[in-house]
Formats: structure tokens, sequence, C-alpha cells
């Protein structure tokens, strides 16, 4: 089997032999391809045409360009972003960075199926998942290590039309990969992107043994740095409305899941915002104590007012995280040991049909009570 995984299906002699328009299935990969009028290879994938429409459709197989390569996509997450582009609230289709059309899908893992020029052969066949953030490199972000908030920054499936992994493959640059160790599976694998946000978040509250940490809204996110947070020795509360939120983070073990009228007069030596709430930041620094740590890593759909005296006459520090890109490499070794371990947050995985109900916040039939739902595409 390992001789056969090497072969990308695109690539196989037998597929030069098919008559077309067809569908195929190599018998050497076994792996279904189809092939268009001039025998160029397509892949399957989730197109958003418009807000609220979009389906599957046959695009050219992505070429793996210099210093890209080709991933056969195994496991893709979506997202609120993803949802956003659906009603078109995202904010980046109004400045000009994204439009429509748009393949979404920057949270996955796959196999490397092909390498473009200048990219090491060694990579063809591993398991990897990528940085959703490609700075240009050489501008003085990029070279001072800030390339996720580099000003020419793309974003895979969100911004400067470079497709996501809702699709059989997509193609991104080598340079934005991490290999995948066995122990991290695809449904870990695909939740490395949004766990990287997550421990960054974790990481600035700088909350451990000995602390107490707030989290404001229990979605995936939150989830996820409640989990880190947990994992670092802390002792983590969360936050949110009444409901079937608050029910699951108990059911991961966080018993100290408050509504606002229930939270404890406690000291919080953190407040870690996962909200999309636009009061949710004055709150947070309304619970934080003084000389804590306040996290904003929730994006309200509003300006969000906060009167930057209580901040300094508290003295606390503010952090805000944009992106997954500094902590990928941590969250994979999070997952590989075990330390956290996120896969109850997936209520579902469905199929790249699936995705228009998904985006439309349609939950898949049988789905678990978990935030996340995955595409096996
Ligand atoms: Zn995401
Ligand atoms: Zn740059």
């Amino acid at each position: 089997m390992e001789a056969l995984r090497s072969v990308p299906a695109y690539q196989c002699e037998l597929l030069s032999s098919t008559p077309s328009p067809s569908f195929f299935r190599c018998p050497r990969c076994s792996t279904a391809r189809r092939v268009d009028d001039d025998g160029g290879v397509l892949v399957r994938a989730f197109v958003l045409t418009g807000p609220g429409e979009g389906g599957v459709q046959d695009l050219p197989a992505p070429d793996a360009g210099p210093g890209e390569v080709v991933v056969d996509v195994e496991r893709a997450g979506v997202c609120g972003t993803d949802a956003e582009f659906f009603t078109g609230a995202m904010t980046y289709l109004h400045s000009g960075h994204a439009s429509y059309p748009v393949v979404l899908g920057h949270e996955w893992c796959g196999t490397v199926a092909a390498v473009g020029a200048g990219v090491d052969e060694a990579w063809v066949g591993r398991r990897v998942m990528g940085d959703t953030m490609l700075g240009c490199g050489t501008c003085r972000r990029c070279r001072r290590g800030h390339q996720h908030v580099c000003g020419q920054r793309q974003e895979v499936g969100i911004r400067g039309g470079r497709n996501g992994a809702l699709a059989e493959q997509l193609a991104v640059p080598v340079t934005s990969l991490h290999a995948l160790p066995d122990a991290v599976d695809p449904v870990l694998g695909a939740l490395v992107e949004p766990g990287g946000n997550a421990l960054r978040a974790a990481q600035a509250a700088g909350a451990g043994a000995g602390d107490r940490a707030l989290v404001i809204g229990p979605g995936t996110i939150g989830c996820l740095v409640a989990m880190f947070l947990r994992a670092a020795g802390a002792e983590v509360h969360l936050l949110g409305l009444p409901g079937a939120a608050l029910e699951f983070a108990r059911s991961l073990g966080f018993e100290d899941a408050w509504t606002q009228d229930q939270l404890p007069p406690l000291p919080f030596d953190a407040v870690v915002d996962c909200s999309t709430g636009t009061t949710a930041p004055a709150l947070a620094l309304s619970l934080v104590e003084p000389g804590g740590r306040l996290v904003f890593i929730g994006i309200a759909h509003e300006p969000t007012p906060l009167d930057t005296r209580d901040l300094l006459l508290a003295d606390l520090t503010a952090v805000g995280v944009l992106s997954a890109s500094p902590g990928l490499g941590e969250t994979i070794a999070a997952y590989a040991s075990g330390a956290v371990d996120p896969r109850p947050l997936v209520a579902a995985t469905v199929n790249l049909e699936d995705v228009l109900d998904v985006l439309a916040g349609r939950r898949p039939p049988g789905a678990g009570p978990g935030p996340k739902v995955h595409v096996r595409p």
C-alpha cells in the first residue's frame, strides 16, 4: 500500500487512457477523479457563490506552483468565519480582501499528493496540516516573524483568492505546512488550526497552577481555550448564555460553567473573551483582578466600548489574538501527547454536499452536542 500511496491519483499514467469526459476510478491509486473534455483532471469543491448560495462544483485540480504542494484533503472543519461568508457579514468581503465565488476551509489536514518546483519530494505521502496565514515573506513584519499580520498576506480559504480545503485537494506553500505525527488522527488534525488560536489565547492569559481563569463564550474556541488553561493547571470557569453550550461545557468536565446571573463573585486572575458579544470586552474588564490579564479573541460585529482608564487604573495587561500561526507546533504536540483532547467538540462529520446546510446553521441529522462540524471531502 505504501508504494501505491506515493502515486498521486491525478498523475497516474492510467488516467490518460480514460475516454473523456468521465468519472474515473484509478485501479492503481483507487482514488476517484474526473476529467473534463480536454483531459484536464477535476476535483470536487464546495463553492460559495454569494450570500446564502453555493454548492459542489467540479474545479480544475490545483497545480503545485513553485514552492507549493498539492494536498489530498482528509478532513476540514467549518467555523464561524465560514458562516460569516455565508451571511455576507465577513469584513473582508467589504474591505476588498475577499470576494465571491470562494472555496472556504482553513481548518484542515490531509496527505501531500504532489510537490512543485523547489520542494523536497520527501513531502509526498506525508500527513500534514497548514497555517491559514500566508505572509509575503519579504516585508518588515514577515522578516520580524509576524507573517500572520503581513499586510499583503493571503489567508487560506478566506483572503486574497487563496482557495481553501472544502475540496478534494488544495495547493499551499510548503512553508505553511506542519507534519502530523500518527498520534494526531484526522479529527485532531483538522482541529489544530482552531487549537492554535486557543493555545495562544490561553498562553496570553498566563494562568497556571494556583490561578483562576474565566472564559467568556463557550463555543469551539472558548472550549479549546478552557482545555488549554486546564492543561496548564489553572482553575477554569466558563461564562455563557443559558442553554446547550454551557451544558456541553459541563460535559467536558467544566463544572464551573455559569450564566451571568449565576457567576460567583470570585477573583479572576485572567479573563479571556471568546464571544462575539458587543458588551463582553467591558464585562471582561469589570471581572478581572487588578494586576491580571485580559485576552480578546472573539470578534463582535460592531465596535466594542472599553474604558482604558479602568485598564490602567487596575494595572492590567490586555492582549489581542488574531491567528494560530505561532501556536501550531505546540498545539500538535499537546494533541499528540494527549495533554489536550478536543475530539468531543466535533458533533458530526458530513460530505461536501451538506456544507450549505451546515453554513446555514442547520445541524446534521444525528449530530452530537459539540459545536464543531467536520467535512470529509
Ligand atoms: Zn476557523
Ligand atoms: Zn509580508
